[in-house]
């Protein structure tokens, strides 16, 4: 069953996945978090791909986190008059953002700082860094370079200062208006682009704890700034996102690994869920197979500890959708054969809180008495949280009554959720859960289960309790068509 997999798979919604019927064939190829790229498409076509997802999310009872991803201040060229030129390496090149258009000899860029921000010797990196410019000398409004490595330049490509400082706000115009609509439209987490401080995270969490307090924010790690401020970045997120794509031309392609692995490190040991993001698997935009080296990096982001991995064009745009989500999907369940990655805590653990000394101690019981599920009974999903970075070997079920936690931790690593009617005791609530984990065949009698609740129930504690059940009773009988996806066989 899908519920089996622990990484989860996160797919950007594109022209290949938008329309309901594929939205459908995605989440049951294995979708788990629809990622909207803000830097694309209209406010009306995201509401659609909103609409459509919530709708087909409660039909299969397979909650989905609705990631918002923000643009931020990327630098792009302009126009060409004929759509583009090529770049010939040695030869010299103007670029300013006076331009209104471009052509063979001048590239207009739309950030208006540009000349300012450039020196001789500069490096200018253009489309993910395929083409390079070294800056030759400023004049006036208008920079002069040599082409480094040629080739051909498209409208609206992006460009890469690596190294410079830019005096930008990492929340654009655009992006103050894009996020609105998505708060008013409920996503569940917004991501950050072009984060530097932790500064720039409080900014977005303020706006967000006015408008709707309940989403949540991903910081994406892709400049060199972000990556000497990675500690604060982290305390203050909710969540991060390695973007690989801007990260390799900021930092320089074979520094791309070890960075990888640190993000995924740090995130790890403070307990924030991470994505490992960018053509995880990009030969499949074209091919129905990925290579060799694709597989492996998929593997090797699960191994590292990756909560979730994304695919970008794969999904967005690409020709086999689905196949990349099922393809990605066999990956994942064959890494995590492998028993050496789980049950990550040790004696020298510090808590900071009681709910980590909890969750620590839930995991230590499930694995020392063979448990089948560790069931977490939650509202916000912060104890369920902090027992998947413990990464336990047994299930972890997350139960509530609202809706917007259940899709909210469909990001995170291993946990399965289901909603229970609210209840007014631990025997209340057990009675529920029993039912479920037996339905869906998620757990057998004579199973131990391990659950984690905050008592006094009636007023709603913070988790501080833990207790060790033994499942009995009969085993409801369900009709097919009403397990919820992911239970399916
Ligand atoms: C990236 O740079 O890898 C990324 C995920 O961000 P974007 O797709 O917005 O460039």
């Amino acid at each position: 069953m899908l519920a089996d997999r622990r990484a989860k798979i996160v797919a950007t919604i594109g022209p290949s996945t938008n329309s309901k019927e594929n939205l459908k064939k995605a989440i049951e190829a294995g979708m788990n978090v629809a990622r909207l790229n803000f830097s694309h498409g209209k406010h009306e076509d995201h509401l659609q791909v909103i609409k459509y997802i919530r709708e087909i999310s409660r039909e299969l009872k397979a909650p989905v986190t609705i990631l918002q991803d923000l643009q931020g201040p990327k630098i792009r060229v302009g126009h060409f008059k004929n759509d583009k030129i090529t770049l010939i390496e040695g030869s010299e090149i103007k670029i300013s953002p006076k331009y209104e258009i471009g052509d063979e000899n001048h590239i207009p860029s739309d950030f208006a700082e540009l000349p300012q921000v450039c020196n001789k010797g500069t490096k200018i990196l253009l489309d993910d860094g395929l083409l390079e410019l070294n800056v030759l000398a400023v004049n006036g409004d208008e920079v002069i370079a040599k082409v480094i490595h040629g080739g051909i330049l498209k409208n609206r490509k992006g460009m890469n200062l690596p190294g410079v400082t830019l005096p930008v706000d990492c929340l654009t115009d655009k992006d103050l208006i894009d996020l609105e609509f998505g708060l008013a439209n409920k996503v569940d987490y917004v991501a950050l682009s072009f984060v530097r401080y932790s500064s720039d995270i409080k900014k977005l969490k303020d706006i967000i704890k006015e408008k709707n307090p309940g989403t949540r924010v991903v910081a994406k790690i892709e400049m060199l700034e972000a990556l000497e401020n990675l500690e604060e970045i982290v305390d203050e997120s909710d969540a991060v996102m390695v973007a690989r794509g801007d990260l390799a031309v900021e930092v320089g392609q074979s520094q791309l690994p070890g960075f990888q692995k640190r993000i995924i490190r740090i995130c790890n040991q403070k307990k924030k869920p991470v994505i490992t993001a960018t053509q995880m698997l990009d030969s499949m935009v074209e091919n129905p197979r990925p290579t060799r080296a694709e597989i492996t990096d998929v593997a090797n982001a699960v191994i590292d500890g990756t909560d979730a991995l994304m695919l970008s064009a794969e999904s967005a745009s690409g020709k086999y959708p689905f196949k990349c989500i099922s393809t990605m999907h066999e990956i994942i369940c064959e890494v995590e054969r492998d028993k050496d990655l789980y049950y990550k805590f040790s004696i020298e653990d510090k808590f900071n809180e009681v709910a980590e000394a909890i969750s620590a101690s839930a995991c230590l019981s499930a694995y020392k008495l063979d448990a089948t599920a560790i069931v977490c009974l939650t509202s916000s999903g912060k104890t369920s949280t902090l027992i998947s970075s413990f990464r336990p070997q047994c299930r972890i079920i997350a139960v509530t009554h609202i809706e917007e936690t259940l899709n909210r931790l469909e990001l995170v690593w291993g946990i399965q959720t289901f909603s229970i009617k609210p209840y007014r005791s631990t025997d209340e609530a057990m009675f529920q859960i029993e039912e479920i984990l037996l339905k869906y065949k998620l757990v057998n009698v004579g199973d131990k289960v391990i659950l984690t609740l905050g008592v006094p129930v009636l007023e709603q504690a913070k988790t501080n309790s833990m207790r060790v059940y033994t499942i009995s009773g009969e085993v409801p009988k369900v009709s097919p068509e009403n397990i919820p996806l992911r239970c399916r066989p």
